[in-house]
């Protein structure tokens, strides 16, 4: 077990390569600023964790003995979210610095307030965490103890409470104090072990992963906008299909997708699908071009989608029908755990919807599709499929080849701008990427 006791190893600038060249302008800006001011500021999680490997990190944080009110009164850009957990988000164009303040010990709360610091329910869970603390016990407060180095640009030198360094040495995800206590405060914690032992390649520590499978289902009294939340940084950060496999093995699919991982125990191709569908993932993320969740999501929910469609057909429903009604109560299902926006559960049905229409030789009313703006991820979804052991009778090739003698026929890739919740009324013509 790993506490706080300890006396901060200081490593000073010659010993470590974090270097101020490689911390963006803004989070300097911001730890100037504090420290100006009289307070401590420091560089700490993610940025610090990365930099030390050597790679990009792609956000900086920011910890502080300035509460909240104190560093939004300090900087104009400034605004104070957050309600379990306040923080303060200070914004620089397009880029956000989350300034947290030190987090403190619990018994040391005063919780005979109206509104607590700190409040808990039955099963251990924070329900708030706002009590204020020092920069060790801050450290301590932390997930993981490579995520509790911190930066300071006063002295440039690293401090290390609780052997993160040793850990990155190790390559391992060791989480801060008991884990099962730490996974009962908050079950999130059980995912970012996947997702960062999937990121960095690192092995979970023993007694860190021992705990998560017997804990997996607190996951479902995590509110599903949250998990929709983390579902993104799982899938969508470039290494979702070791992080897919991470969570099958920890019992934690199950919590998030019932539906699927009940297939996936029946249907090797089901497994086949999905993974595919996530190292095509991997691969446009490494090769820079656009991904979406839709095509992440559709994936996921598809073996049980087809599977109630074949159920509904048996007892006589057309197939365009029974696809429809299966599709739309899978996801239905789906929602209660995860709250996947509307902007992404209408492209899901189109390429599900597709598949149908892909499914036909059309001759030349095929070439009308080819300019539909999701036949390329329909079209995608479809060589899954084949790739994936499903005999399609060859209908890959077909697609293929009708976009190859029509390439003239390009479909309608106007960018949808899915941050948009209302695109239709944002009618205005944009220039094409390409
Ligand atoms: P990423 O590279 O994904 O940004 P990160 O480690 O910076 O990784 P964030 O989600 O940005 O992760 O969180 C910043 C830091 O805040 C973490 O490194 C960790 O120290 C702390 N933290 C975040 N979430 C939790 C949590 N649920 N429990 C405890 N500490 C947390
Ligand atoms: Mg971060």
């Amino acid at each position: 077990m790993t506490s706080a006791s300890q006396v901060a190893t200081q490593i000073p600038r010659d010993a470590h390569p974090v270097s101020r060249k490689n911390i963006s302008d803004s989070a300097l800006k911001v730890m100037s600023r504090l420290a100006s001011q009289g307070f401590q500021a420091y560089l700490v999680g993610g940025a610090v964790r990365d930099l030390l490997l050597g790679g990009h990190p792609k956000d900086f944080d920011v910890a502080t003995d300035a509460t909240p009110e104190e560093v939004h009164a300090l900087f104009r850009n400034s605004r104070i979210i957050g309600r379990r957990f306040r923080i303060v988000h200070v914004r620089f164009g397009r880029e956000i610095i989350e300034v947290t303040t030190f987090r403190g010990p619990h018994d040391e709360a005063e919780d005979d307030d109206d509104k607590p610091a700190v409040r808990t329910n039955d099963s251990g869970m924070l329900l708030r965490d706002n009590v204020y603390g020092s920069l060790e016990e801050d450290a301590a407060r932390r997930d993981f103890t490579v995520n509790a180095l911190y930066y300071s640009s006063a002295d440039f030198c690293v401090y290390d409470y609780l052997d993160g360094l040793g850990d990155l040495e190790r390559r391992e995800i060791r989480i801060i104090g008991d884990a099962e206590k730490r996974y009962r405060e908050d079950p999130v914690r059980m995912l970012r072990a996947i997702r960062f032992a999937a990121k960095l390649d690192f092995q979970i520590a023993q007694s860190t992963a021992a705990p998560i499978p017997a804990l997996a289902h607190m996951l479902e009294a995590i509110p599903a906008a949250r998990l929709f939340d983390e579902m993104l940084k799982l899938f969508m950060a470039g290494y979702a299909l070791r992080t897919f496999q991470l969570l099958r093995e920890y019992k934690l699919l199950e919590h998030l997708f019932p539906a699927t991982a009940g297939e996936l125990e029946e249907s090797p191709q089901a497994v086949a699908l999905i993974e595919a569908a996530m190292r095509s993932t991997d691969e446009r993320i490494a090769a820079d071009k656009p991904v979406t969740p839709a095509f992440i999501l559709a994936a996921l929910l598809w073996p049980p989608v087809v599977e109630l469609r074949k159920h509904l057909e048996d007892n006589g429903m057309d197939t365009p029908e029974a696809l429809a009604e299966a599709g739309q109560s899978l996801l239905m299902e789906q929602l209660h755990h995860i709250a996947i926006p509307r902007r992404f559960t209408a492209p899901m049905r189109e390429i599900w919807d597709f598949q149908l229409r892909l499914q036909k030789r059309r001759g030349r009313g095929g070439t009308k599709l080819l300019a539909h703006r999701r036949f390329r991820a329909a079209y995608d979804f479809l060589l899954l499929r084949e790739q994936s052991g499903e005999d399609l009778d060859g209908l890959g090739k077909y697609w293929t080849e009708l976009q190859e003698q029509h390439p003239e026929i390009q479909p309608d890739t106007r960018p949808e701008d899915e941050a948009n919740p209302r695109p239709r009324k944002r009618r205005r013509r944009r220039k094409r990427p390409q």
